[in-house]
């Protein structure tokens, strides 16, 4: 039987992408489609507005009683609005991918609690690309040691993106501290400006940059005496993490309560 999903958001950029990448998915159907309360998208349809053509679901302010019809939500929203539908499907014992970024970690740990009633896929990045790339990322970092290879990490995205760094920024650096074996909160370094001395060693740096529309670009830099090794990833498409977070939902579909992470939907490891 088909997987039956809701898209939360799913008037937003990443949501719009949601309900194709459903439409395009065998094995998936749109049940429902969730927008804030107040929103001019009610009432709408949520292919339409996708435009894929009309699908027949009407996009609803009500995001209980739309998840007592599903099997799974796709959640890329904001973090405080993850955290209320994290509550909901944990009640409804339905599975609950979360692409959303932004979130504290007191966030993260209400998420952890909701997933110990339902199963939870969360990642900052929901591209096979970018988690192949946090493998490499792990091992080359282990391979190269701090006191000869500084790790810094450059990301651009479009200029609507309201938080910094990204959540694959954070995902690239917790892979790389890792592979370190570090705790990321305490080695990062999050921009720099003015006198800022010289680089600590073992730190893991952070730069953002904001433009136009670039979907996606991140770089991790290993930088040592006279030479350079730059792992890069770029996403031309949102598509990608849409299809993604379907794949996910489909691999999350009756499994047991519990969080987990893209690289375990994609069997990738370190
Ligand atoms: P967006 O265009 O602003 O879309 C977010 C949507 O969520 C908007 O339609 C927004 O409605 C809606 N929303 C917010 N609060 C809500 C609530 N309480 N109930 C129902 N709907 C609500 O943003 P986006 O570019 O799609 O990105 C969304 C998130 O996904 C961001 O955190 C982004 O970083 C992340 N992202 C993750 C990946 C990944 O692979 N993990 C990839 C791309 C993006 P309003 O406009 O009315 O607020």
């Amino acid at each position: 039987m088909s997987m039956r999903l809701v898209v939360v958001g799913a008037g937003g950029r990443m949501g719009r992408a949601l309900v194709r990448a459903i439409h395009e998915t065998e094995g998936a159907t749109l049940v429902g489609a969730v927008e804030r309360s107040g929103s001019p998208l009610i009432g709408e349809d949520a292919g339409t507005l996708a435009g894929v053509g009309p699908l027949g679901v009407a996009i609803s302010d009500d995001p209980l009683a739309t998840f007592a019809t599903a099997d799974g939500v796709l959640d890329f929203t904001t973090p405080a609005a993850t955290i209320e539908f994290a509550g909901y499907a944990a009640q409804a014992r339905i599975a609950h991918i979360i692409g959303t970024t932004g979130c504290t970690s007191e966030d993260d740990a209400k998420i952890a609690a909701a997933a110990r009633h339902a199963p939870i896929v969360k990642s900052g990045n929901m591209s096979l690309g970018v988690n192949l790339l946090a493998a490499l990322v792990e091992q080359a970092s282990r391979a190269l040691n701090a006191a000869d290879f500084d790790i810094e990490i450059v990301e651009m995205h479009h200029k609507h993106k309201v938080d910094a760094p990204s959540g694959t920024a954070i995902l690239l650096g917790e892979a790389a501290a890792a592979g370190r074996k570090v705790v990321l909160s305490e080695a990062s370094v999050r921009g720099r400006d003015g006198i800022t001395g010289a680089r600590e060693e073992g730190t893991i740096g952070f730069a953002s940059l904001r433009g136009g529309s670039v979907v996606g670009d991140h770089s991790v830099i290993l930088a040592g005496a006279g030479e350079r090794l730059v792992l890069s990833h770029h996403a031309e498409d949102r598509g990608l993490f849409a299809r993604g977070a379907v794949k996910a939902a489909l691999w999350a579909h009756e499994r047991k309560p519990g969080l987990y992470s893209m690289r375990d939907v994609l069997g990738i490891g370190a």
